[in-house]
């Protein structure tokens, strides 16, 4: 059987959720390629979305017009905004969702999306062709033309995105057994890699691991603490939705020195220590085995016990992962005392898996190697639902604009491709440093490798995204409306704050009272929010007529707005965030833009690396394997120093 598609997306993970909605929702004729549509983005470790910089990511794919914000908000059990405490640069929403009721809400996204099919199977051959006379992209010899599955069907289209996750040769540990599959009680696809590296794509192995589900009726909660969640007006979604399910706590406690004691007694059958593992895991997540050897002078680790829904007893034990014996395992957690009486789903195990060097990939996450041939997700090196997500998302778009050019994949240049930029969302950042540096590690998104932080906060997305993708055509009518009417209010509230004048008088008493220094002259009110202890609901009280505009509800046409009210305190955030740390964005701002006359500086193709004796062999090298698009890439690769760039721009003005 052939069936002939635009866009072709294999796995249905969270990078081919995303991937496949986006490319459908943008015309493209799509068809979704998975081996179990029962187990649409399952979550395969912890039931958890968002969380330091990954929580702005998901607020990045919403503004976007992708899904992952709206199934989380719909399947959340706790939300929480992490960082708090620390500027708004760092505030980062995170929820505990429901793992069943996550793959069902996804599958029923999926299912109602216009343009969009499922086909249940396993693709195994990757059904490529020489780029025919016609083609006038000339920047790959290949060109991909669809895939074949184990089943002999043949699926054809014009693109093809690869996000097969953990699933390339996966192999499971869980002690000194080995088992093959791509996550547990999966199996493994043991071919495809190798018809992909046939085209001289490379790939290496990586590592990952989860821990150990709990039955919670064996939990003595008396003896953990409780951690319950926020209920306030955030969401991950900018289209605001309520969150439908009971809200529930999670529970805290430590490991001690008996657990300790069990774990390090079979440390000679532990796959990270006895040699059986090889491949690199992530280093931030690192599993109690690798915790007890890093820190020995350590007695004690926390651990958080999390629900895995609202009617199931399973529960997931965060900071336990681990690839040990499963009896070791078990016998070191029932000396805790809120798990003496311990009983298990199944324990922790380790994976080791094929991903394919990134840097082989252009910033539209297509293949250099092979014209059409796109990848996402895990395959890339990363790690994290958030990571995979928001790769889905751009290789989508670029799926579908690729397969909507004309051609032998014909007219589309690389001009027009969807790039996100490092100064525009915490995505273009992670896509820039894959395609640009590569990885040696599972790659996640920390704020600390964006450089421009307070540019890409959570509350500010859909300022920075929708517009843009609104006319790209994956938001939709109804997002982009929302937006402009909250693009509106925010601006009434930072109008009126500029041009209102505030006299001492007036206000001295009430700013000594919050234990701010008062006003030697009158000033506008904007120059009071950059205190830290004002904010716009206390200087509200203070400036007459703020409060008015901060419930004004009206949209453009004047009418009262009910959206605008139920996003009330979100607009009154946004806007306080915008004045109170207005210098430090116009900063970053002109920074970015700095940087962007080095991006508008094209070098692709304009000199023989080779011969450039003045740059040092490593640079030389580098700059051979990456070949990148512009000066400010080139800058961006490690081993190429600024006396390189210097180099190459005095070449550039000869
Ligand atoms: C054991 C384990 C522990 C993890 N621990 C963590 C962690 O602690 N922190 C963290 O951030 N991330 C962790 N992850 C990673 C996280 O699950 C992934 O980053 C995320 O799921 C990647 O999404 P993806 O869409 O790239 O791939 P996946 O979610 O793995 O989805 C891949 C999909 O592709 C399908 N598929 C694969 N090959 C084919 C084929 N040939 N034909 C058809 N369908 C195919 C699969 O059925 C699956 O649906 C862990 C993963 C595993 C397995």
């Amino acid at each position: 059987m052939i069936l002939n598609y635009d866009v072709l997306v294999i796995g249905g993970g969270h990078a081919g959720c995303e991937a496949a909605c986006a490319a459908a929702n943008m015309g493209a004729k799509t068809c979704l390629v998975t081996m179990d549509m029962n187990k649409i983005a399952q979550m395969s470790c912890n039931p958890a979305i968002g969380g330091i910089a990954k929580g702005q990511i998901v607020r990045e794919i919403d503004a976007m017009g992708g899904q992952m914000a709206l199934v989380s908000d719909a399947t959340a059990i706790q939300f929480r905004m992490l960082n708090r405490s620390k500027g708004p640069a760092m505030w980062s929403p995170r929820a505990q969702c429901d793992r069943g009721k996550f793959i069902w809400e996804w599958r029923k996204r999926i299912d109602e999306t216009d343009n969009l099919d499922i086909w249940q199977d396993q693709a195994e051959e990757l059904l490529v062709e020489p780029c025919g006379p016609a083609c006038c992209r000339g920047t790959a010899e290949k060109t991909v033309v669809g895939v074949r599955t184990i089943w002999g069907c043949e699926l054809r289209a014009k693109a093809v995105i690869i996000t097969a996750g953990t699933f390339l040769n996966g192999l499971l540990h869980i002690g000194r057994k080995m088992v093959p599959g791509g996550r547990i009680a999966e199996p493994a696809v043991l071919h495809f890699t190798e018809c992909i590296t046939r085209h001289g794509i490379t790939t290496a192995r990586m590592k990952t691991g989860t821990p150990v589900r709990i039955d919670k009726r064996s939990v003595h909660f008396e003896d953990t603490e409780i951690q319950p969640g926020e209920n306030d007006y955030h969401r991950f979604s900018y289209m605001g939705k309520p969150r439908p399910l009971p809200q529930l706590p999670c529970w805290t406690f430590n490991t001690n020195r008996e657990c300790h004691e069990v774990l390090m007694s079979g440390i000679a059958d532990s796959p990270l220590y006895n040699g059986q593992i090889q491949s690199i895991g992530p280093r931030y997540c690192p599993s109690v085995e690798t915790k007890l050897m890093t820190f020995p002078e350590r007695d004690s680790h926390p651990l958080f016990l999390e629900p895995e829904g609202v009617d199931t007893n399973e529960m997931y034990l965060n900071g336990f992962s681990s690839s040990m014996p499963m009896d070791v395992q078990i016998e070191a957690l029932k000396k805790i005392p809120a798990l003496r009486d311990l009983k298990v789903y199944r324990p922790g195990y380790a994976i080791e898996y094929d991903f394919f060097d990134p840097t082989q990939l252009k910033h539209s996450l297509e293949s250099k190697i092979i014209s059409g041939l796109f990848f996402a997700g895990q395959v890339n090196g990363t790690t994290g639902y958030e990571e995979a997500g928001g790769q889905g998302t751009v290789a989508g778009i670029n799926a579908a604009l690729y397969a909507g050019s004309a051609g032998c994949h014909g007219t589309a240049t690389d001009n027009k491709a969807f790039i996100l930029h490092r100064d525009e969302a915490y995505i273009g950042v992670l896509i820039d440093d894959l395609v640009t540096k590569g990885v040696d590690e599972p790659y996640r998104m920390f704020t600390s490798r964006a450089e421009y932080r307070i540019l890409l906060r959570q509350d500010d997305a859909d300022a920075r995204l929708t517009e843009k993708c609104y006319e790209l055509g994956l938001a939709r009518r109804d997002r982009y409306d929302l937006w402009m009417e909250k693009k509106e209010a925010i601006d009434r509230i930072i109008r009126f704050c500029e041009n209102t004048p505030v006299k001492m008088n007036d206000i001295n008493g009430a700013l000594e009272a919050l234990g701010t220094t008062p006003l030697r002259a009158g000033c506008k009110a904007i120059d009071l929010i950059g205190r830290p202890q004002i904010n716009l609901q206390n200087l509200s009280e203070l400036v007459p007529g703020l409060k008015a505009v901060m419930e004004d509800c009206r949209n453009a046409k004047g009418e009262e707005s009910e959206t605008l009210l139920s996003r009330k305190d979100e607009i009154i955030e946004a806007a306080e965030v915008k004045m109170k740390y207005k210098g430090y964005i116009e900063r970053e701002q002109m920074v970015a833009e700095k940087m962007h006359r080095l991006e508008n500086i094209k070098i692709k193709g304009r000199f023989d690396y080779d011969s450039l004796q003045s740059l040092s062999i490593e640079c030389r090298q580098k700059l051979n394997r990456i070949n990148p698009e512009t000066l400010a890439q080139a800058s961006r690769i490690p081993g190429v120093s600024p006396s390189d760039i210097n180099v190459l721009l005095v070449l550039l003005g000869r």
